[in-house]
């Protein structure tokens, strides 16, 4: 399908007041005025019946009149929710859907300037955006980051579920809490972003989810238990959720990136770096933008559409 030329301008004038979540974090609040669109976007997925008033055809000069009074149809850019998008791999989702001309919420734990700094980047690049401070793991703080979004924008059309942490140690050394805090936030979390966002898609029958796995969770890895327990679960909670919404004409669908350059595999060390890239047949780590690329293609391109249920690894040939 051919991308639709969309050019034009829009001044949103936008001010959520001081959102206090349960959990202390606060939603900073966010001005957004003049944003300029000037993009080439194909809006037609979002809107397929653009709908064009006419009152039978007349002939000649009177047509010519009426199609140049015609009013512009209205297009809405898509709302993106993008959990965990103050550094790496969300932050590089955040700012392409931004460049793509969609409102991007951006989620944080504690980072609220770098998750600030992303918000001006993507109204740098002509986007519109907002941040939310919010626990993801937390049922609460996942109700009012939806509905953050829903006041400010009126929808959720995606859902990229990033957010995620490591608490490595060997299965004998690890502790309880270890085990729970990664799977409460990179399982759980998953869980009640998907139900809650997916709750405002299907009254519209349309939506995309898109959840952030790893390799990890497709072939293990000594040291991650937890962490590989939760994102195998995050990929077989995709299949299952893929099949229970396909009806309802929301996809779902997950990324499974190998070692990708951020702040989770910047502390692994020189020695343990080395060995790692002996095991990537390309022979180095991805970069975020690549992890981005990719999540924006099964967000955005109608390409994507006919897709859902999918892993699809991004691991520089790691695992094949
Ligand atoms: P990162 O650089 O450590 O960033 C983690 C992000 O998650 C930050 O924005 C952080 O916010 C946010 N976060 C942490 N706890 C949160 C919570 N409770 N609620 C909401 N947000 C929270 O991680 P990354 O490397 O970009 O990884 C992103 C995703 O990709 C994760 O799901 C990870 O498992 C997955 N992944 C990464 C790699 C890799 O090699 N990097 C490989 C495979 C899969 P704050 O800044 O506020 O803490």
């Amino acid at each position: 399908m051919a991308s639709t030329a969309f050019a034009g301008s829009a001044t949103v004038a936008f001010k959520s007041t001081g959102i206090a979540n349960k959990s202390g974090l606060t939603a900073v609040d966010r001005k957004l005025s003049s944003v300029q669109f000037n993009r080439t976007f194909d809006y037609s997925i979002w809107q397929s019946k653009l709908s064009f008033s006419s009152s039978g055809v007349k002939a000649g000069m009177a047509t010519i009149e009426q199609a140049s009074v015609e009013p512009t149809p209205k297009v809405e850019a898509p709302v993106v929710i993008v959990t965990g998008a103050s550094r790496g791999i969300g932050k590089a989702i955040a700012l392409a859907m931004g460049k793509a001309g969609c409102k991007v919420l951006v989620n944080y734990a504690r980072s609220s300037k770098e998750a600030e700094e992303v918000c001006k980047e993507i109204e740098a690049l002509g986007g519109q955006a907002l941040t939310f401070g919010g626990d993801v793991s937390k049922e609460e703080d996942v109700a009012s980051m939806i509905k953050t979004a829903v006041d400010a924008w009126g929808t959720v059309d995606v859902l990229v579920n990033n957010a995620g942490i490591t608490r490595d140690g060997l299965l004998m050394r690890m502790k309880l809490s270890q085990w729970q805090e990664v799977i409460a936030l990179n399982l759980t979390g998953v869980f009640l972003c998907t139900q809650a966002a997916t709750k405002i898609m299907m009254k519209k029958r349309k939506g995309r989810v898109i959840n952030i796995a790893s390799i990890v969770g497709v072939v293990g890895n000594v040291g991650q238990a937890n962490y590989s327990a939760a994102k195998g679960g995050v990929i077989s909670f995709t299949k299952t959720v893929a099949r229970e919404y396909a009806s309802r004409g929301i996809t779902v669908n997950a990324v499974a990136p190998g070692f990708i350059a951020s702040d989770m595999t910047a502390t692994l060390g020189d020695e343990i770096e080395k060995k790692i890239l002996q095991t990537i047949p390309l022979g180095r780590y991805g970069q975020p933008e690549e992890v981005a690329g990719l999540v924006e293609f099964l967000a955005l391109n109608p390409a994507s559409k006919y897709m859902t249920g999918q892993v699809l690894n991004i691991d520089g040939g790691m695992v094949m």
